[in-house]
């Protein structure tokens, strides 16, 4: 009897065309990773990874720019079961002072102009045995160690399901970020019900316009080609002219909502150009179904809506063939789980709305060295309480309604106003802060922060707050608008008046 590979990258690797010149996937240069290429590299750094002394079990941590040696280090680092940590290239010094104490991973790889502010972080901390670089155009010390290592034959280490090929950091509701610990297992199973559900086959060329940082892009997307032997068009951001320049070279369009509206916004969206892609495809944060109806209009194509998170990949998604609804995220993926709760835990009936609860294969194994959180965070049974608000229609087509959690999604970037008010209210003169998202044209949302100052204190003005947080929070966390108030609304619990404040303000980025 043969068994299915239980390391993810053999899992993809049986999964390689026979003819292994086939490009994996080409650069807007126009330079080739074949598959030959992608385990001849992934290879090779894989053995550099063993030379500094990284272990099954161990982490590599990853802040860098989006490039094509930055997707082989994730999969050396499968290939000798270490466990992967992308970071979002955004995070500043006191984020990844952070996430290094929290992981531990015994490499650290960074940009090369990251290096002077990052390195004394990771000499400080004793888990942290080496520090490397790795520029967009694949240059920097990890290169310079590759080209030291001898080549050799590197075998797949042997794992199990449960062992962890990744940690993706999530924001935090207490102001921490969370490590979501995902399985091979997880990845694996996901990866080939997406893939078989959307219909990818090895004549399939998908254009990468997504960030490798996150799930989407690293996980969602790359693996979607990786199961099915197809290609990709490896681009370095998502510019909507490139993109719809490139249509008649693909058959797939991976992104956010926000990719959609700036397509609308050109003139050369039509349905001549658009007619090369089979399948265009939209998650991470909700599609207005005003954007699904024009693009439809537009283009003659229904965007297919899907729904994830990085606790649970992929879960929902509209079909390939069948009704695609504007403005819900379709049913449950085949082999998983869907269920609406009160907050007890009680089912709820049909479009009765309540928090979305989730089983199943590709559902996370906890948080990283937080078992209290992860235990908060599940039923005793298993189910999974993503916190998001939503209900399930009679043909079990999932509408996400509202997010429990108070999540703001700027330009598809979760941002938890926790971790950025608990900063403001740090700061000297501020007495406290309410951090809320508002409706943005461009970004989806944006962060604005309602702030109460001292009496008497001139010097915080609007400037001088994005300047304090400049150095200490990712960008799409920093505030757009500060807007200064005598008190915060509260109702008679004490509790403030978020909802009270998101619709006093929902017009401040109306054009
Ligand atoms: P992340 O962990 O960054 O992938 O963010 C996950 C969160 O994004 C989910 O909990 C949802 O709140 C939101 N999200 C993802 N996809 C959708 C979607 N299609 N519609 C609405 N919200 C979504």
């Amino acid at each position: 009897m043969t068994h299915a590979p239980t390391n993810l990258f053999d899992l993809f690797r049986s999964r390689f065309p026979s003819d292994r010149s086939k490009p994996f996937l080409t650069t807007e240069k126009g330079r080739i990773i074949s598959y030959e290429a992608l385990e001849d590299i992934s290879g090779h750094m894989a053995a550099c990874l063993r030379d500094h002394d990284v272990q099954k079990g161990d982490r590599v941590a990853v802040q860098v720019d989006k490039s094509p040696e930055a997707l082989c280090l994730y999969l050396a680092c499968l290939r000798i079961g270490a466990i992967f940590i992308p970071l979002n290239t955004a995070y500043r010094t006191g984020e990844i002072g952070y996430f290094l104490s929290d992981a531990e991973p015994v490499v650290f790889i960074c940009r090369p102009e990251d290096e002077k502010a990052f390195a004394p972080i990771a000499e400080g901390l004793p888990a942290v045995r080496h520090c490397l670089t790795l520029s967009v155009d694949g240059q920097g010390s990890v290169m310079e160690a590759l080209a030291r290592t001898e080549k050799r034959a590197i075998e797949t280490a042997p794992t199990n399901p449960d062992d962890l090929a990744a940690i993706c950091y999530t924001s935090g509701t207490t102001g921490r970020s969370k490590g979501a610990m995902l399985s091979h297992k997880n990845l694996g199973s996901n990866a080939d019900v997406i893939s078989n559900f959307w219909g990818f086959s090895a004549e399939d060329v998908l254009i990468h316009a997504l960030p490798i940082f996150h799930v989407h892009g690293l996980f969602v997307a790359t693996h979607c080609v990786l199961c099915h032997g197809a290609s990709m068009i490896f681009l370095p951001k998502f510019e909507a002219e490139t993109v719809i320049s490139l249509f008649d070279k693909a058959t797939v369009l991976m992104g956010v909502p926000t990719f959609y509206t700036r397509l609308l916004q050109s003139p050369n969206l039509t349905p001549a150009h658009c007619a090369p892609i089979r399948v265009f495809i939209s998650g991470s944060a909700p599609l207005l179904a005003e954007t699904h109806t024009a693009f439809e209009t537009v283009t003659g194509q229904k965007i297919l809506e899907r729904y994830g998170m990085s606790e649970i990949a992929m879960h929902c998604s509209n079909p390939l063939h069948g009704d695609r609804v504007p403005g819900t995220v379709g049913p449950v993926l085949p082999g998983s789980a869907v269920r609406i709760c009160d907050d007890n835990g009680q089912p709820l009936g049909v479009n009765e709305i309540g928090v979305l609860e989730v089983k199943g294969p590709n559902v996370f194994q906890g948080y990283w060295r937080m078992p209290e959180k992860t235990k908060e965070e599940f039923r005793e049974d298993g189910w999974f309480i993503t916190g998001d608000i939503a209900k399930i229609d009679e043909k079990g087509y999932v509408h996400i309604v509202g997010r429990a959690k108070d999540l703001i999604i700027s330009g598809g970037f979760n941002v938890y106003p926790k971790e950025v008010e608990l900063l403001l209210d740090s700061l000297d003169s501020v007495v406290e802060s309410a951090v809320i998202g508002i409706p943005h044209p461009d970004f989806g949302e944006a962060v604005v922060a309602i702030v109460i100052k001292e009496a008497d204190s001139p010097k915080v003005t609007e400037a001088s707050l994005q300047d304090a947080v400049k150095d200490q929070l990712a960008r799409f966390k920093q505030p757009k608008k500060v807007i200064f108030l005598e008190e915060l609304p509260r109702n008679s619990m004490g509790k403030v008046q978020k909802a009270t404040m998101r619709d006093h303000y929902k017009d401040l980025f109306k054009k």
